[in-house]
């Protein structure tokens, strides 16, 4: 049977883990359902990351993609300090050029939905001028996205700093938080930068769906309560977990050294260290963290960036890779040399894919984007959960203590985890009894995540009816 084409537009987000997830996203829905087309309009701050780029480059024929006219960091001041701030108002000042795109889109064809990241929700203003369904796309945790919708209420009922709250926060479905836990923009509740949280949070709820990178067995409370009826919430898509097959880098030389590396490495003996697409650590902790890598005396396979004293999301919108860095300047003198057996360090970037995907990695020690969890869990590899910024802390809180597959290393009243820590947690991971069962416990998760991907898993079913719902939708039309 021959289907119209169905059109739909969707509009990322700015950084690698708001444009490639939801570019993922496209490609699975086109895939499995080729009679969709869709048009990617893509916000920019300054110009791409070359990292992402890459993946533009795999894009199949029905899904084409245009950059928007770019903004530039300085349009965002005073206000874009923070990377959320900054992910959102990029959004806001692309907003005339996301209308004209989609004015011109709608003129030469219908469209059925729009489809944005959850930090360009002001884009949706325009669903209804051109008669489009709207979505958000949200490529982090159910967890989070509960605290989004739970967050008005909470404003409301409380007046000190979450941080300062004496009892446990309860979002439906979800395990306590402590309010220093949850996500970073609402630390400080007097900032633009909390503002901006919840003036977004409050759209969530005029959505037609929420489409989400998430599945139930990693997320079963949140993603009940999220469902539940009489919740008032939009229509809840889970389709996750999505993943990149294969990480895409525009240097695949410097990248698949640390293949052949890990080829001479025994089974599950190597420990692989990485902050992420823009994590950065302070000249201190770099130190701390090289020193405990150093005593554990297990393998490691370490992505390092310069220090940044000043704010751990430093690199996050940084376009180019750090490659001619000069490691001596903030490495412990003679680490490099003590442990050339023992580690590997690579610069700035790594094929965080295909090196979870190696036989011989045993452990993960992340900074808990939601993107590194869901590919350590399709990998089956536990976690040391290592949070930064963001919403990484939640993330962290549900990996260690929800689904118990992460350990969470403790933290000096300077902020530093010690290298002492460091050592004694990577023990405990690689060759520890809790290890152990972590290792279990995350070799079921996988097998639950492979399983809802399947032509009969859940997730394909969520992907199913959407597109189900947007076919009938244009026949009735
Ligand atoms: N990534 C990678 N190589 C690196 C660092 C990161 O391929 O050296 C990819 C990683 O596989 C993941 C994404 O970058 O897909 C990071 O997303 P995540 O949500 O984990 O963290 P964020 O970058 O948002 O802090």
């Amino acid at each position: 049977m021959k289907f119209t084409t169905i059109n739909i537009a969707v509009v990322p987000g700015v950084g690698y883990s708001h444009l490639v997830p939801i570019l993922q996203f496209s490609k699975l829905l086109v895939h499995l359902h080729p009679y969709i087309h869709v048009t990617c309009l893509i916000p920019t701050l300054g110009s791409p990351p070359s990292s992402s780029k890459t993946i533009l480059q795999t894009l199949p024929s029905n899904i084409n993609y245009t950059f928007l006219q770019p903004v530039y960091p300085k349009d965002l001041l005073p206000q874009g300090t923070t990377v959320e701030s900054q992910l959102q108002l990029t959004v806001t000042r692309s907003l005339p050029f996301i209308h004209q795109a989609l004015k011109s889109l709608a003129l030469r064809t219908p469209l059925v939905a729009l489809v944005v990241d959850c930090f360009a929700v002001e884009a949706l203003n325009f669903a209804k001028e051109f008669n489009m369904l709207s979505y958000i796309y949200y490529p982090c945790a159910a967890t989070t996205l509960s605290l989004g919708f739970y967050l008005p209420k909470l404003d409301e009922e409380t007046s000190c700093e979450y941080r300062d709250l004496p009892e446990p926060i309860k979002i439906p479905g979800c395990i306590p938080f402590h309010g220093r836990d949850i996500y970073a923009p609402a630390q400080d509740r007097s900032t633009q930068a909390y503002k901006l949280l919840l003036q977004r949070v409050k759209r969530f709820r005029s959505v037609d769906g929420v489409i989400i990178n998430s599945f139930l067995e990693i997320e079963k409370g949140p993603i009940e309560a999220l469902t539940e009826e009489g919740s008032d919430n939009p229509p809840l898509y889970p389709v996750g977990p999505i993943i990149q097959t294969v990480t895409s880098s525009d240097d695949a030389n410097h990248s698949f050294e640390c293949l052949t590396w890990l080829d001479k490495q025994q089974p599950c003996s190597v420990l692989y260290v990485s902050f992420g697409s823009g994590g950065t650590l302070s000249q201190e902790q770099i130190v701390e963290l090289a020193l405990g890598l150093e005593s554990s005396n297990h393998k490691f396979l370490w992505v390092v960036r310069a220090p940044c004293s000043s704010s751990s999301s430093a690199a996050y919108f940084s376009n180019s890779e750090q490659n001619d860095i000069d490691l001596s300047q903030f490495l412990p003198p003679g680490f490099m040399e003590r442990t050339k057996e023992q580690g590997m360090v690579i610069l700035s970037w790594a094929p965080q894919i295909q090196i979870l995907n190696h036989k011989s990695i045993g452990g993960f020690l992340s900074h808990c984007g939601w993107n590194s969890i869901l590919e350590s869990v399709m990998h089956g590899v536990p976690l040391i959960t290592w949070p930064l910024f963001s919403e990484q802390r939640m993330n962290a809180v549900l990996l260690s203590e929800g689904l118990k597959v992460g350990m969470r290393p403790r933290v000096n009243e300077n902020g530093i985890v010690e290298r002492l820590e460091v050592a004694e947690l990577i023990k405990c991971l690689m060759e520890g009894e809790e290890g152990g069962k972590m290792c279990i416990r995350m070799k079921k998760l996988k097998e639950n995540a492979i399983n809802t991907l399947k032509e009969n898993g859940s997730s394909t079913k969520t992907l199913s009816q959407l597109a189900l719902k947007w076919r009938n939708l244009m026949h009735e039309s």
